[in-house]
This record gives structure tokens, C-alpha cells and sequence, in this order.
């Protein structure tokens, strides 16, 4: 499997190649469909299966529903995020530090690039997989920065943290969160599986597992 991280405007989509699908780990921000789409095209595939979305945040469905109607690929995540998907809604919960421009940066955001309604084809619980699509890969239930967000784990070690961590060198979220008392949890829970790598939602270079074994709650 090779990953190709896009950015997308503020966020990151994360394109996985394997030799019979192609499929997503986010989708950016609004209006940067594009981005993916030449991603696919420089690897002359046209196979995008599914978009897994990580957490109900502009920054992370934002281009799915649009990857959606151009691809065919089906879109999943959490069941606790599914009704800010279908409403088309970012939870900011509360703010700390630099995450306090957040309240005043995303409205202005979506005055010019509108968070499409963007209604899951399925949702998975903690545990379950989506081998079904062809992609051996667990979902970890990690909420705190949003009620359903989630970790993606692939059975190659590698892991997706999405926003749950931040920053590089890595340390856990600290700008954004619907229940700030759930992290350290979600942390524990994701360092207990033990991935060999991971991949946080804002940065294009995966960080060695026992660097996350070290992140403090
Ligand atoms: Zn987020």
C-alpha cells in the first residue's frame, strides 16, 4: 500500500494505493475535489472505492460529497458524526489557544466555500472493519475533538490519527474539542494498538510508533 497525502485546503486527504482500489482518508475543505482527482489521475486509476471520514469538520468532509457524485465511491464514517455530515454542520465544541480563531476563521470559510449536506452511505461502530471494500482496515473509536471521531488502522501497522493528535512533533489535541475529558482515553485507547506508524490530520509525514507511545495526556 503507498500513501499519498493531498492537501486540501486547511485539511489533509490521505489517497491510498493498492492494486485493486484506490481509497480516501478524508476529503479537505470545500472545492478541493480537484486536488484528489488529479492525484488519481496521475496514477491513471479511476477506482475510488470509499472515502472514510475521520471526523465532521469542514476541514475533513468538506470535497466528499463532490468526490462522491464524480467517483461513485461511498462515503462512511461514525455513527455519533453522521448528523453533522447529513446537516452539513462543523462542531467546534470548546476552543483553547490558537483554537480560539476557529469560532470566527470556519463561518467566514463557509461563506465562500459552503459545507455541503454530505449524508454517509453507511457508518461503522468501534471494532468494526471495512474488509467488506477490499481495504483491512479496523475503525478505533476515538471521541473527544468530535462525539464520533475516529482512528483508522490498517493491518500493515500503519495508523490514520486524524485531528485526536496534532502538531509535529505529535502531542494530543489541544486547540478543538466537543469533551475535552474524553482525549486522554482516546489517546490510551489508540497507543494500546500499537500502530507502527502514524499519520495526524494536519501533517504529510507519518511519525514512528514509539514516538506515539511517548505523547503525554
Ligand atoms: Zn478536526
Amino acid at each position: 500500500m503507498i500513501v499519498h497525502p493531498i492537501y486540501a485546503g486547511f485539511g489533509l486527504s490521505f489517497l491510498l494505493e493498492l492494486p485493486h482500489g484506490l481509497y480516501l482518508v478524508d476529503a479537505g475543505s470545500p472545492g478541493w475535489d480537484g486536488r484528489v482527482l488529479a492525484a488519481m489521475r496521475r496514477l491513471g486509476r479511476t477506482d475510488l472505492k470509499l472515502i472514510w471520514i475521520t471526523h465532521a469538520h469542514y476541514d475533513h468532509y468538506g470535497s466528499a460529497a463532490a468526490l462522491r457524485a464524480l467517483t461513485g465511491a461511498k462515503i462512511a464514517c461514525h455513527p455519533a458524526d453522521a448528523a453533522s455530515l447529513e446537516k452539513g454542520l462543523s462542531p467546534l465544541g470548546t476552543t483553547r489557544g490558537r483554537g480560539k480563531i476557529y469560532p470566527f476563521v470556519q463561518p467566514l470559510a463557509n461563506r465562500i466555500r459552503t459545507l455541503r449536506p454530505t449524508p454517509p452511505d453507511f457508518t461503522l461502530e468501534d471494532g468494526q472493519t471495512l474488509e467488506r471494500f477490499g481495504l483491512d482496515a479496523a475503525v478505533l473509536h476515538t471521541p473527544g475533538h468530535t462525539p464520533g471521531h475516529t482512528c483508522l488502522l490498517l493491518s500493515d501497522g500503519t495508523a490514520f490519527a486524524a485531528d485526536l493528535l496534532g502538531g509535529s512533533p505529535p502531542h494530543l489535541q489541544n486547540l478543538l474539542a466537543t469533551d475535552w475529558d474524553q482525549l486522554p482515553a482516546s489517546l490510551a485507547y489508540l497507543q494500546a494498538a500499537r500502530p507502527a506508524r502514524a499519520f495526524t490530520g494536519h501533517t504529510a509525514r507519518p511519525f514512528p510508533g514509539p514516538v506515539l507511545q511517548s505523547i503525554q495526556a
